[in-house]
């Protein structure tokens, strides 16, 4: 059984640990590592002193504090704890003297280091050795023996295992055992088997008694499928076999330390992965046989150390013994290679280091191949560093087709570029390389894809909390638990903004009391603050919604896009401004596989653009549409009466929250006109707003000055307005607002209709389009209902969302 630093490292755990082990029915080696975060504050501490500064003392004052403190809490008063802590404090004198001298001398060399790291160990076993009752201590220093090459201190297998055989030939009850730590086989000093290393020294032991199974306890319920602190919704895995856990742990899966696998794998001997914090749980277990399970892959690693070297000529073609060379050099000088990716023409050979390793590896392949980089035959070497290398691992990989296309395409439509990947024939890991800054959302995608397919997550952020962006929400909130249980569609919203603050939570809002959080806890928010957390949260799968009328808002589109985000525009701007603007931002949304849609830009909720481009996608063409846009001026026209005065309607409009926030946006027809203009342009129309005729009811200067102007001024067109609207009603006819497009021409007029007329009957604020299209020639086609309010206009930006999520 090995424990690892927490789980000696707090008393509530380091108790647990007694009850576990005392409980044991036959006998047990126990391994501990040092007290969760020692081995780090002692090399911390040692490079403190190292360096002259004599704050190393505090360093020490916690580690001294750390572990009596330890010791006055779990060993009850008497001899014992006299005992421990005469040993205790001894080991820390000795300490402190190094530290000392360290500091003198301002010198650590790596004899001393790994003499200080022991500590840890050290201290931690005499601790778990008394408290645990009948506990034999043993030191490892004894039997783990190691040698030296390449500078490294690598295990002596063979002495290891005959002298571990001696040690343990009789067994306690329990016997407890120092990790980490071993001694040089020749000279005798203290070396230790490399961070992380007590998960192997349990390996190696439990490899030489032929123990019936190695108990790993750690924090985690097991192995999971990914990081549990990267990825949130990791689950752990039943049963993992030998070359996976192999496979995850060398791939930075952090649980379990990469040579730990091999010599208990050697002798068949399961090893489990069990919590400390949850004893009663089941654990993973790792062993030769496994049910596979039907995920196509087991698990998800990653290490964001890495370095890519790429060796690269049109002269390494066909020649015999290039790559001899170049892992040949490498191995002469110690240096480690993770991956390698080579293409069939030969022309280049990409090798996957550590970022320390990155400079070495150049310096050693530039001589190797100076002759040839001299002849041109070869380019001089380079590294690529700062990127980051994530292995996807799976048995049943093997001879199942179609997974490295799922993994490409997933990582593709989230606009992460694969720099090198390597599978080898095996096919039990795929392995690519990214930028760093692109781990974290490559985890989250691709365990999203391969493990979370029961439910799809679609990351909203949500810019703009009025009348539109407040009702979205709502409705969001009501349907959220609807989507996930029936849709298997999970809608996280991780971003809302409005004018004000911006709150960000890449673990979804809630969204019951989003507003309180949105003051409590949100951050001044600006347009460019919204871009710049939103890209830099670099989240899969997502969406901005724009529920705003701003126009620095629409001004974020295209680099939004560019970054493989989906927009959702409630705002109408972005797709009426210039013909160029509009191209580029969809051609944008097309190269990077996303969307950009905007049905609510006309006609609220009505399936308006959509019904056009399913039109013309099946081959129709669109001859003519004529329309009424506005639902404000349409409720203005209908409201209008002897009682109710035209000045009178726009404030009534306004209050029903028909209008724009400034209603001269819809009396001086821009509103229409930019509907109009969108209606083309996805007809197939290149128009421009100001190729649109117009035939106003206002008169222009009211349009000019501020707002407060206009309401002062516009009951001095109310006599006019009644004369009229009395001649109007005697002829039996109505006033309606309508835009057309004929012959690639867009006008906008007020228009007198009599009760014939289609748009006679229209009540309220709706709209009404009549579309006369190749195939609907003689009867267009007529869609009509509510144009405007803020419940349909966010049922249609939730449909728009929505049709992302079927994608
Ligand atoms: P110990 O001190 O017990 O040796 P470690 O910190 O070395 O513990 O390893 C356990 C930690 O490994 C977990 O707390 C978890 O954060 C991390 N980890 C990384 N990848 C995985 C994974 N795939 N499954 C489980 N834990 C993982
Ligand atoms: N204490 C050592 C370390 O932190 C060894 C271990 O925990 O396994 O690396
Ligand atoms: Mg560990």
């Amino acid at each position: 059984m090995k424990f690892g630093g927490t789980s000696v490292g707090s008393v509530t755990s380091i108790l647990s640990v007694k009850q576990i082990v005392e409980s044991a029915t036959e006998p047990v080696i126990v391994v501990v590592s040092a007290l969760g975060g020692i081995t780090d504050k002692l090399i911390h501490a040692s490079e403190v002193a190292a360096s002259g500064d004599a704050s190393y003392e505090k360093e020490y004052r916690d580690i001294v504090n750390r572990h009596i403190e330890m010791v006055y809490t779990v060993i009850p008063a008497g001899e014992a704890r006299a005992a421990l802590l005469d040993q205790v404090n001894e080991l820390l004198s000795e300490l402190k003297d190094i530290f000392q001298g360290i500091h003198l001398i301002k010198d650590l060399s790596p004899k001393t280091s790994a003499t200080i790291v022991s500590y840890g160990e050290r201290l931690s076993s005499i601790i778990v050795a008394t408290l645990i009752q009948d506990a034999v201590w043993y030191d490892s220093r004894q039997f783990i023996k190691t040698e030296k090459k390449h500078d490294k201190h690598i295990l002596d297998s063979e002495l290891t295992h005959r002298l571990v055989v001696e040690t343990f030939g009789e067994l306690p009850k329990v016997a407890l055992v120092p990790g980490f730590i071993a001694t040089d086989k020749h000279s005798g000093e203290v070396t230790n088997l490399g961070r992380g290393g007590s998960d192997y020294t349990a390996s190696v032991i439990a490899a030489a008694l032929n123990a019936d199974s190695l108990e790993i306890w750690t924090d985690v319920d097991g192995f999971m499928t990914a990081d549990p602190r990267v990825i949130s919704t990791a689950y752990t895995i039943n049963e993992l076999s030998y070359v996976e856990a192999m496979e995850l742990c060398n791939f930075g899966a952090k649980v379990v330390y990469p040579p730990t696998i091999y010599p208990v794998c050697h002798k068949n001997i399961p090893i489990r992965i069990r919590n400390t914090f949850n004893p009663e749980g089941a654990g993973t277990v790792i062993q030769q046989e496994v049910d596979c399970g039907s995920k196509a892959i087991k698990g998800i690693s990653s290490i964001n150390d890495t370095s890519l070297i790429t060796v690269t000529g049109l002269g390494m073609v066909g020649v015999i013994g290039v790559n001899y060379r170049i892992f040949q050099a490498l191995a002469q000088n110690g240096i480690s290679v993770f991956m390698v990716s080579q293409a069939s023409s030969e022309n280049s050979t990409s090798i996957g280091v550590r970022n320390q390793d990155a400079a070495l590896a150049c310096e050693v392949l530039n001589e190797e191949f100076s002759k040839e980089i001299q002849m041109g035959e070869i380019s001089p070497v380079s590294a690529e560093m700062n990127l980051a290398t994530v292995a996807i691992v799976g048995e049943n990989m093997k001879h199942t087709p179609g997974i490295a296309g799922k993994l490409f395409g997933t990582l593709g439509r989230n606009g992460i570029s694969v720099i090198a990947c390597a599978q080898g024939a095996s096919e039990t890991n795929i392995s690519f390389v990214v930028e760093a800054k692109s781990l974290r959302k490559s985890l989250n995608v691709i365990h999203d894809s391969f493990f979370l397919s029961e439910y799809q997550v679609l990351n909203l952020f949500i810019s703009g909390t009025g009348t539109v962006g407040g009702s979205l929400i709502e409705q969001i909130r009501n349907q959220q638990q609807k989507l996930m249980s029936e849709r298997g569609l999970k809608l996280n919203v991780v971003g809302i903004a409005n004018g004000h603050r911006a709150l960000f939570d890449r673990e979804g809002i809630d969204l019951t009391n989003y507003r309180e959080r949105l003051e409590e806890q949100g951050i001044p928010s600006s347009p460019q603050v919204l871009h710049d957390e939103i890209v830099g949260m670099n989240i899969f799968n997502s969406v901005f919604v724009d529920c705003t009328a701003s126009a620095e808002v629409a001004g974020l589109y295209k680099s939004l896009l560019d970054h493989s985000i989906s927009v959702v525009a409630a705002n109408k701007i972005a797709a009426s401004s210039a013909y160029a603007n509009y191209l580029e931002l969809k051609q944008t949304a097309l190269k990077r596989s996303v969307k950009f849609l905007f049905e609510t830009n006309v006609g609220a909720g009505l399936p308006i653009i959509n019904t056009i481009n399913d039109l013309i996608n099946s081959g129709d063409k669109i001859l003519k549409i004529e329309a009424v846009l506005s639902g404000t001026l349409n409720y203005i026209f209908n409201k209008i009466s002897a009682e109710v005065p035209f000045s009178q309607t726009i404030h009534l409009a306004q209050e029903e929250r028909y209008s724009e926030p400034d209603p001269r946006i819809d009396l001086s027809g821009k509103d229409v006109i930019r509907k109009l203009v969108i209606l083309a342009r996805e007809a197939g129309y290149c128009l421009e707003q100001e190729d649109v005729e117009k035939h106003l009811f206002v008169p222009n200067d009211f349009f000019d000055g501020p707002l407060d102007a206009f309401w002062q001024k516009v009951p001095s067109l109310d006599a006019d307005f009644e004369a009229r609207r009395q001649k109007l009603e005697s002829e039996g006819k109505r006033w309606r607002f309508v835009a057309k497009l004929e012959n690639g021409q867009g006008s906008v007029a007020l228009q007198e209709v009599d009760s014939k007329h289609p748009f006679y009957g229209l009540e309220g604020s709706n709209n009404i389009i009549l579309l006369t299209t190749e195939r609907y020639k003689e009867y267009p086609m007529m869609i009509q209902g509510y144009g405007a309010g803020a419940s349909v206009t966010a049922a249609g930006v939730f449909a728009d969302i929505m049709s992302i999520a079927n994608i």
